[in-house]
């Protein structure tokens, strides 16, 4: 350049040529020194580097720090260094044009500029665009490369038939698709052969069309090859007929084609016609002008049409006018932006008139190749059913809102995206948002729901659900109380993924409070059965004992576990236990009260004495659940009874002898009386003597009830007329009262074999307490009678009776009228006790009759022949 540049031509030349090269089509620069300043560039490069020529004197890296990355500062340093000129064909570069990143293709030498001493000092940048040129060779080769695949694909077979010579020429691929070996010769009649047998007919007629001198001469046809069974291949073959001036046909060629893989994609096509066909919804398609061109069976019978014919017409006609001026834009707004609108619109149904609520899925349908609209299909839901279905739901979820139990649905995040108003109530949330926000680890103490996490989910993930108690936090008060849970897992029903868990609760507060009071109550129970003084117990209805109570684990020393089931008759005395057992079972048996009374062995060896009651139980509901009883000792009642009968044996026998003397005095001192005169005296000793008699009496009866019961009552029977002795007794008896009347009825009851005294004495008893209880009355009846093989007497009376409950008792020793009406009539109560003893040691039976206030009637039987 040095050189160039001296004097004032240089200067001119320089110019020239600096303005050639800035005009220069072609890019060109000049970069100068090792840092690769930018000396010189043409306005072409700039356009190419998109800069301006503020680039000028800065580096190559400064001018282009999009460059970076890209091998070209360093091409450039290596053409600096080496001394050796770069050249690139078509080479990528990326520039920054318009502030985008595009690519471009070059065709660039950097060439090294050398002082005389050989010495590098600049590079020359030269470049060709060849950006198009790339692109469009790209683009050919590809379009070439897809030209060369499609006729691959076609396999497209030539023929031709010289019908003057009768020659064929087949190309190759005619000859691989017709399944000729190589020795064949490919003629019209060996072809034919190789058309499937079921389209020969087809084949040949076809033929004969083409060369139908009054036809057009074309030929199309479809037929499959007889090779490869199972799998046929199908061939197309179209083709022409040439004909002379005179009509005749002298040439017939034409293409043949594999056309297998179209007929199986129709066949596809046609299970989705079928799909479409039988679908359950309705799936309609309508052309441009909106006119129904296709409507499936499941549309057909939705709106009630009886033909297919009949579903061509405007789809307006299937809608409701009102639904769709009121929907059209919306519609229209959808199909044109994205191609799809989705809403509810009703159907007319043309048959009954009914309007029918229905999901609508409309969308627009391209042409696969030009991607212009041919139409709208739409896929429609009967809505009916689902508005049943959500019916039952809704039903379903008023039941689950107002159940009085927690229900919830957990999400895996652990949320719950359901919980109802009870649940809500139960846990203290504000509202149904707070509930629905609230993680389930805020429902529980931290230590309580250490135990959900470690139990309660590995349970859900592992065996599908949980149940038990477990405790939860009142979000308001804070108060921890126990719930009963019961959770389930929701697994997708296909895939099996865990979609949620189901959750219920009950609130166990008045559970466990019941629970604890009636603890409480078996607690007191308990107690106040152990500080009874009666033993008591308790048996099942399969008469097991499940409870005594202490004292009777007092009274035999033997621990609780011994007595139950059947173990405490084991602590009755051996001659006692059978007869307990039978008649507790009895009692059992009827579900009758019961009493026994027995002994027992005591740990100290000692007898007690016990009285036994039971009575039987039931549940609510009415059915027995066993029985309740209680033991009283009565080791002391029993000895206490057993003096005082020691003591009236004593007593009566005592007393007996100084009145026996006394009434030998008083009877002595009243003949003394008599005689001597004096009446008065007489009279008074005479109702002394009376007085004797009844104390006598009373001795009597105190001294038989000690024989009684020592078993000392002697009966001395023997034959005598009974209504004799009746009517001597009443004779006696009739003295005694002035009021009443003893009015005497006999029956036939001739001779008895008893002890007379015995029997006189009971029927002597019975007519005196007539007379006693009947203080107002004027009569008394005596009766004899005979029954079957028994005697029987009778005495009644209309006095102050006998009340109901009391009618057993008055045969028992010592049982006296009770309260005020005690001192109205004297007496020790033995009486009828010693009657009863006498009758049954006769074999005979006695009883009452009575009505309170009206009358009492007495009877008593015999056995007649007991000897
Ligand atoms: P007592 O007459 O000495 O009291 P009893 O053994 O003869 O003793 O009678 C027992 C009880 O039976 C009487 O106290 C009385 O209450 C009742 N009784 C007996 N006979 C009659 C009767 N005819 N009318 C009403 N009560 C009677």
């Amino acid at each position: 350049m040095e050189n160039l540049a001296s004097g004032k031509e240089e200067n001119e030349a320089e110019n020239i040529y600096r303005t050639l090269v800035e005009e220069l089509p072609l890019p060109v620069a000049l970069y100068t020194g090792r840092e690769m300043r930018v000396s010189q560039v043409n306005k072409a490069l700039l356009k190419v580097w998109g800069k301006d020529s503020s680039v000028i004197g800065k580096t190559f890296s400064e001018a282009l720090p999009e460059m970076e990355g890209q091998p070209f500062a360093q091409i450039l340093d290596e053409v600096y260094t080496s001394g050796i000129a770069y050249h690139a064909k078509e080479d990528k570069v990326d520039l920054v044009i318009d502030g985008q990143l595009q690519t471009f293709y070059f065709t660039f030498t950097y060439k090294p500029l050398k002082d005389q001493s050989g010495k590098v000092w600049g590079i020359l940048n030269t470049a060709t665009d060849v950006t198009e040129l790339v692109l469009t060779r790209k683009g050919l080769s590809q379009a070439e490369e897809g030209m060369h695949f499609a006729l691959d694909a076609a396999k497209l077979g030539t023929w031709d038939l010289d019908l003057l010579t009768n020659e064929s020429s087949l190309d190759e691929r005619c000859r691989e698709l017709f399944g000729f070996t190589a020795e064949e010769s490919g003629n019209y009649e060996l072809l034919s052969m190789k058309v499937a047998a079921e389209d020969r007919e087809k084949f040949r007629k076809s033929v004969i069309e083409a060369l139908n001198p009054d036809g057009q001469g074309h030929y199309d046809v479809i037929f499959r090859t007889s090779s490869g069974e199972n799998n046929p291949r199908w061939l197309r073959s179209l083709g022409r007929a040439y004909f002379n001036d005179k009509k005749i046909a002298y040439r017939f060629a034409g293409t043949i084609q594999d056309i297998s893989r179209d007929i199986e994609a129709a066949k596809e096509q046609q299970k989705f016609l079928m799909l479409v066909e039988n679908s359950s919804d309705l799936i309609g398609v309508t052309d441009l002008a909106g006119n129904v061109t296709y409507l499936n069976k499941a549309g057909q019978e939705l709106v009630g049409l009886k033909s297919p014919a009949e579903y061509k017409r405007p789809s307006s006609d299937y809608l409701v006018a009102e639904d769709l001026s009121e929907l059209q834009e919306s519609i229209n707004t959808a199909i044109f932006t994205k191609g799809r609108w989705t809403g509810e619109m009703r159907y007319r149904n043309f048959e009954t008139g009914e309007l029918i609520p229905c999901q609508l899925n409309a969308f627009v349908i391209n042409d696969p190749e030009t991607k212009e609209i041919i139409g709208m299909a739409s896929v429609t839901r009967d809505l009916r059913f689902d508005r049943a279905r959500n019916m039952e739901q809704q039903k379903l979820i008023s039941l689950v809102e107002n159940s009085a139990d927690l229900m919830s649905i957990l999400e895996p995040n652990g949320i719950n995206s359901y919980i109802n108003k009870a649940g809500r109530d139960l846990l203290g949330f504000e509202n149904e948002e707070q509930a629905l926000q609230m993680p389930i680890s805020e429902l529980h103490s931290p230590e309580d729901f250490e135990l959900v996490k470690r139990e309660v989910l590995p349970s859900l993930a592992r065996d599908g659900r949980w149940a038990g108690k477990m405790m939860v936090k009142h979000l308001k008060t804070g108060e921890i109380f126990p719930v009963y849970n019961s959770s389930v897992r929701i697994d997708d029903p296909i895939t099996g993924e865990t979609l949620a868990v189901g959750a219920f609760m009950r609130d166990m507060r008045a559970e466990v409070a019941a629970q604890k009071a009636q603890a409480e109550s078996e607690k007191l129970f308990r107690s106040i059965t152990t500080a009874a003084p009666t033993a008591l117990w308790l048996a099942d209805e399969n008469l097991s004992f499940t409870f005594v109570n202490q004292m009777w684990i007092d009274w035999t020393g033997e621990p609780l576990e011994k007595h139950l089931n059947k173990g405490w008759l084991d602590m009755i005395f051996k001659e006692d236990r059978q007869l307990v057992t039978d008649k507790l079972t009895t009692d059992f048996n009827a579900r009758k009260a019961h009493e026994s009374q027995f002994r027992l062995s005591t740990p100290d060896g000692e007898v007690r004495y016990v009285i036994c009651t039971g009575n039987p139980q039931y549940h609510d509901n009415g059915s027995f659940s066993g029985y309740i009883g209680a033991c009283v000792d009565i080791t002391e009642l029993n000895q206490l009874q057993r003096q005082k009968d020691e003591f009236i044996g004593i007593a009566s026998h005592e007393l007996k002898t100084p009145v026996t003397s006394i009434k030998a005095y008083a009877q002595v001192l009243e003949s003394m009386f008599r005689n001597s005169g004096d009446e008065k005296k007489a009279d008074m000793v005479k109702k002394m003597d009376l007085q004797i008699n009844r104390l006598t009496n009373l001795i009597g009866d105190l001294l038989d009830v000690t024989k009684i019961q020592t078993g000392k009552l002697q009966l001395n029977d023997s034959d005598f007329d009974f209504n004799e002795m009746v009517r001597e007794l009443i004779e006696d008896l009739q003295r005694t009262t002035k009021r009443h009347t003893i009015i005497e009825k006999y029956g036939e009851t001739g001779v008895i074999y008893a002890d007379r005294e015995r029997i006189g004495q009971v029927i002597t008893n019975l007519i005196s307490n007539a007379i006693k209880y009947s203080p107002n009355a004027e009569k008394i009846v005596v009766t004899t009678s005979v029954e079957g093989n028994e005697i029987k007497l009778c005495v009644e009376d209309f006095g102050i009776g006998i009340p109901q409950d009391k009618r057993d008792k008055v045969f028992e020793q010592f049982y006296r009228v009770s309260g005020d009406k005690q001192h109205t009539f004297p007496g020790l109560g033995l009486g009828l006790y010693i009657s009863s003893e006498i009758i049954r040691r006769e074999g005979g039976r006695i009883w009452v009759n009575s009505q309170e206030g009206t009358g009492s009637k007495f009877c008593f039987s015999l056995p007649r022949d007991r000897r």
